[in-house]
């Protein structure tokens, strides 16, 4: 088994560790993540917060969950403030939403990522000094990447998510795995 070291760690688990959560601008830091199962009728996709790092949480709903499949992780983003972050996330998709109590939109993975990437930019995990002016923005985690189409060999800037994806390349419409 390979061992993780501290250097191999999300650079968001990293920093949202090591905030002192007993400050009130760090009580609700945390992330919004999509998730997908593909037992799920539909496209349905899951869009939530937590707290804890996205991937311990999908080890939590995994096994509390009855559904046969396990939840895999699309996306996600570091927030300020999970719960109003979460809040825009569900007023966006709102249209979308299979029911009031349940977290599940029937929509497109493009629109659930764009719905919680603009989360991020509305409510950003800001890195404060003590005497509370802003030090720094840390960035995502999954930033942006680069794909070359395989056939005309145009660099297309895409989404960087947790599944693999085909994208059509903008210049020649190739289809190209990412
Ligand atoms: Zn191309």
């Amino acid at each position: 088994m390979q061992i993780l070291h501290e250097h191999d760690l999300p650079m968001s688990l990293r920093v949202i560790t090591s905030l002192d959560k007993r400050r009130k601008v760090y009580k609700k830091v945390g992330w919004l993540y999509v998730l997908r199962n593909r037992a799920l009728s539909g496209s349905y996709l899951k869009v939530g917060m937590t707290s804890k790092f996205p991937y311990h949480r999908l080890a939590e709903l995994s096994k509390s969950t009855s559904i046969p499949t396990d939840f895999e992780l699309v996306y996600y983003v570091h927030v300020g403030h999970i719960n109003h972050a979460e809040q825009y996330a569900h007023s966006v998709l709102a249209d979308y939403r299979v029911s009031k109590r349940k977290e599940f939109f029937d929509t497109t993975i493009a629109k659930a990522v764009h719905a919680v990437d603009t989360a991020s930019r509305i409510f950003p995990l800001l890195i404060y000094d003590k005497n509370g002016s802003i030090l720094s923005q840390p960035e995502q985690d999954l930033k942006p990447k680069v794909l070359r189409c395989t056939s005309c060999s145009t660099v297309n800037r895409v989404r960087n998510l947790l599944i693999s994806v085909r994208v059509k390349c903008a210049n020649c419409a190739e289809v190209i795995i990412g």
